[in-house]
């Protein structure tokens, strides 16, 4: 039976040490909750590495800028919590704002040079939301490991950084992006695309797929590549980013490897959507 943590720090953190006089090591899985299958696949792999499964939902208002969809961001909690349950999860805990933010939020992680570029620059608050919120969720919950998508790849770029530079005691797992059968990689945002325009939302995978082929045609310019996707662009996507990025540090590259990522970043109606894989086979 799963365990539903409504209390604030004090309260996950007892279930925890329970857990733990008990002999189980801790996976933790942090999201904003309107689960899918991406999520998922984070409880299961913390599953298949035998911890016991602490999932926490909550949309973090300090990574959302003022002209953002805090408010539209989807939300169900009854839904999220029979399939955190199915998924295997043992506990989800849903804090308030109060319980993480219980002075504000005028003290936060600032991320430095790696979150200056990609989604980092059309969304200021961004990574120090994500951060500081993530630094927080990791003193509550003190786990083991913590599970984060490659479908973010930028944001498990810069927590991987973070808890190096912070001494932090927590393994990071970053687990592959999970995609619909037509390609669209899942997101809690994707049922605000309106459906006759899921065409157009399947831009972003067809570019990766259009980088990959030429990559593996001979092309290892990435201006020269960057060019002929934007050729291809699709009217109804208002592009954000297209860049060729190194997978551990981020910046961009002069040459096209295997390893290098493609980043795209875009929106559809207002909806945000974004993307990336390697560019190699
Ligand atoms: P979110 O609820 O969007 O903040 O995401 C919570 C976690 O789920 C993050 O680690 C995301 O990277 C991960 N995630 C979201 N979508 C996917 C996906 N399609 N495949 C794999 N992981 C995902």
């Amino acid at each position: 039976m799963i365990q539903t943590i409504k209390g604030g720090v004090s309260d996950v953190g007892k279930f925890v040490q329970d857990q733990r006089k008990q002999g189980r090591s801790i996976g933790f899985v942090p999201t904003m909750g309107y689960l899918h299958q991406g999520h998922l696949s984070l409880i299961e792999a913390s599953k298949r590495d035998g911890h016991c499964t602490v999932m926490s939902i909550f949309v973090n208002p300090t990574q959302f800028g003022p002209n953002e969809d805090f408010d539209a961001y989807p939300r169900d909690e009854a839904r999220d919590l029979n399939l955190a349950e199915q998924a295997g999860a043992d506990a989800v805990w849903f804090p308030t704002r109060g319980d993480l933010y219980p002075q504000g939020d005028d003290m936060r992680i600032t991320p430095g040079e790696m979150g200056d570029c990609l989604c980092g620059i059309s969304r200021p608050v961004f990574f120090s939301g994500i951060l500081t919120v993530v630094m927080k969720l990791f003193h509550a919950v003190k786990p083991d490991c913590a599970y984060f998508g490659e479908k973010d790849f930028q944001q498990l770029t810069l927590i991987r950084r973070m808890t190096q530079l912070f001494f932090l005691d927590v393994r990071i797992v970053g687990c592959p992006t999970v995609r619909e059968i037509d390609g669209l990689a899942m997101s809690s945002r994707n049922v605000r695309i309106p459906p006759d325009r899921r065409n157009d939302a399947l831009g972003l995978f067809r570019t990766i797929q259009n980088a990959r082929k030429a990559f593996l045609a001979g092309q290892k310019d990435p201006k020269t590549l960057r060019q002929h996707l934007l050729q291809r662009w699709p009217d109804g996507l208002d592009l954000d980013y297209l860049e060729f990025r190194d997978p551990q540090t981020l910046n961009e590259v002069t040459l096209l490897k295997p390893s290098t990522r493609i980043f795209i970043g875009a929106w559809l109606d207002g909806v945000r959507l974004i993307d990336n894989a390697e560019i190699g086979p």
